[in-house]
């Protein structure tokens, strides 16, 4: 029989361990609208046709509601030995191909599990930003990604040009994914509670997304140009051979800062070298 979700808490003695990242959901509400809203957005009625990776199931709510939603097959990916116990627990109550991977999100190898996949996520927030870059730069693997982020690193996500939250994970992720800003939770949906708000965004590839190599580039010049943004881009990218002629070439005054170019100029440049 399956126990209720602060139920299960209390029976695995499944106590918040900071160090990864840990604040549960526990309430079924607050996670069926995640799910909810994530199929709504994409059109779906149900993930019958689709393969789910699930990182950080923690206590597993919202591993229920993804069950609930009949996905062709389910895999978690969790770090805590505690929450895969739990896990082997709720596998006995499905039907549904359930694979239990017992390591780190960030090593894994999403393309093991066959496509269409996607991505559905409470993520560690202490590893959500090298989680979601690795994710954008083979985008074209995933159909989806439905990912809880802090407010603030949310905001970065989707900051347009000129904004200060506008950055070098803005920069990549305009240019791999129409993104979709789904809820916002505040820390009281949490248990613990973290001292900050929440937000689901979904992320779906553009139909011709930029691939690896070029965000590889992308990335190597977004560093440079936002690790110093306060300074033009003659002076930020003159590691760059030719800087100011390929800048110029393009239309974009050497003058300029790095918040004042496009996801697609930068795009532009990269492709200049
Ligand atoms: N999904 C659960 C929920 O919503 O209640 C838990 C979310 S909690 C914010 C993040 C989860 O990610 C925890 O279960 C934690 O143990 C797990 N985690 C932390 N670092 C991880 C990593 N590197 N790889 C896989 N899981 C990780």
């Amino acid at each position: 029989m399956l126990l209720s979700l602060r139920d299960t808490v209390k029976f695995y003695g499944l106590a918040a361990e900071k160090s990864l990242g840990q604040n549960f959901l526990l309430d079924e509400e607050i996670v069926g609208s995640i799910v909810e809203k994530s199929l709504k957005t994409q059109s779906r009625k149900d993930f019958h046709d689709c393969n789910i990776i699930e990182v950080g199931p923690g206590p597993g709510g919202l591993t229920r509601m993804i069950l609930k939603n009949s996905p062709k097959s389910l895999t978690v990916v969790e770090m805590d030995e505690r929450c895969v116990r739990i896990m082997q627990d709720l596998k006995q109550e499905t039907d549904c191909p359930f694979n239990i991977i017992n390591g780190d999100a960030l090593e894994f190898e999403e393309k093991n599990i066959a496509a269409p996949r996607q991505i559905i996520s409470n993520l560690p927030y202490n590893i959500s930003v090298p989680l979601l870059l690795k994710w954008l730069a083979k985008i074209a693997e995933f159909e989806a990604l439905t990912l809880m982020f802090q407010k603030e690193v949310a905001e970065r996500i989707t900051a347009p040009r000129c904004c200060k939250d506008y950055g070098r994970v803005s920069v990549i992720a305009q240019l791999t994914c129409q993104i979709d800003e789904l809820l916002d939770l505040s820390p009281q949906c949490f248990t613990p509670a973290p001292k900050v708000w929440s937000r689901v965004l979904l992320f779906r590839p553009l139909k011709n997304p930029v691939n690896a190599q070029e965000i590889a580039k992308i990335s190597q010049i977004t560093a440079l140009a936002f690790g110093q943004r306060r300074k033009m881009l003659r002076q930020s990218l003159k590691s760059l051979p030719d800087i100011i002629a390929k800048l110029e070439s393009l239309g974009i005054p050497p003058t300029a800062r790095a918040e004042e170019l496009t996801p697609q100029q930068f795009l532009e440049l990269s492709r200049l070298y």
